[in-house]
């Protein structure tokens, strides 16, 4: 008596016949129905798969676009250099329940990923299809257990019922690239086009910083003439510091527009 025959008969979550699987296969097909189901120890479910919408080089548009956008330091499409790309199915927990009457579907990465960027993947709605083996070559089995799938999900939302249990596999293209000698993860949804990363070459915001507080000490400094003026000289002083406040304000204002131009223009 081996270990799958000592606990009770895997039945199919479709149509509940009774499913056999070989030593070790995790990834079946109902024999009967054709549900194709993920099994977990002694747990069966429904097995499925998001195609992808981007071929290789659409993905690698959606980065550069990315790469072009605001998020990021100015020019990094130009200015660095993809040195990788990978394609592949990567699994998740999905867990639908429902919550003051509306459904709400909550995915887990169900593989351990040093790609962080992998935890905010999410799912087009209503894009779900049966799994077929034929993406087996392409598609990373699961290496977190549905348990601790299942733990992390009840972690504050006690008492919650889980209506439906899923394995799904989502198509992603993980991006390497180089900037300033620095590599550099990113990952695009092959069925949304969005793009993911955690870190990224990002606008700096000391410079914007920089011209915000000189600016705000030269003109603090010119308030301050005609102040000093008044108790300097009584009688003329104030006004012959409201005069050079004003004159040299008029010359610092372009100056500092300019500069702040510049820092725009680079950073
Ligand atoms: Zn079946």
């Amino acid at each position: 008596m081996d270990a799958t025959q000592a606990i009770a008969p895997l039945t199919c979550t479709q149509c509940g016949g009774e499913l056999h699987p070989d030593e070790g296969q995790v990834f079946l097909t109902c024999p009967f129905c054709g549900a194709t189901v993920y099994l977990d120890k002694s747990r069966v479910v429904f097995h499925w798969y998001v195609a992808p919408t981007l071929d290789a080089d659409q993905a690698a548009a959606a980065l550069r676009r990315w790469m072009s956008g605001s998020e990021t330091v100015k020019d990094l499409d130009a200015k660095s250099q993809i040195s990788g790309q990978a394609f592949r199915y990567f699994p998740l927990w999905y867990f639908r329940w429902t919550e003051g009457g509306r459904e709400q579907v909550t995915l887990q990465p169900a593989a351990a990923t040093s790609v962080t960027e992998l935890a905010r993947l999410n799912l087009p709605a209503g894009d779900l299809r049966r799994y077929d083996p034929a993406l087996d070559p392409d598609s990373e089995p699961p290496s977190v257990p549905l348990e601790a799938g299942v733990e992390w999900f009840k972690q504050g939302r006690a008492g919650v019922q889980i209506e439906e249990t899923a394995l799904v596999h989502v198509p992603i293209y993980l991006f390497k690239y180089l900037y300033r000698g620095q590599t550099y993860t990113a990952v695009v949804d092959a069925a949304s086009g969005g793009v993911h990363a955690n870190i990224y070459p990002a606008k700096a915001e000391l410079p914007y910083r920089l011209v915000g507080g000189v600016a705000a000490l030269v003109f603090l400094c010119l308030a301050l003439f005609p102040v000093v003026g008044g108790i300097v000289d009584s009688e003329n002083g104030a006004g012959l510091g409201l005069a050079i406040c004003a004159g040299v304000g008029v010359i610092a204002a372009p100056l500092l527009m300019a500069w702040a131009a510049w820092v725009a223009a680079r950073v």
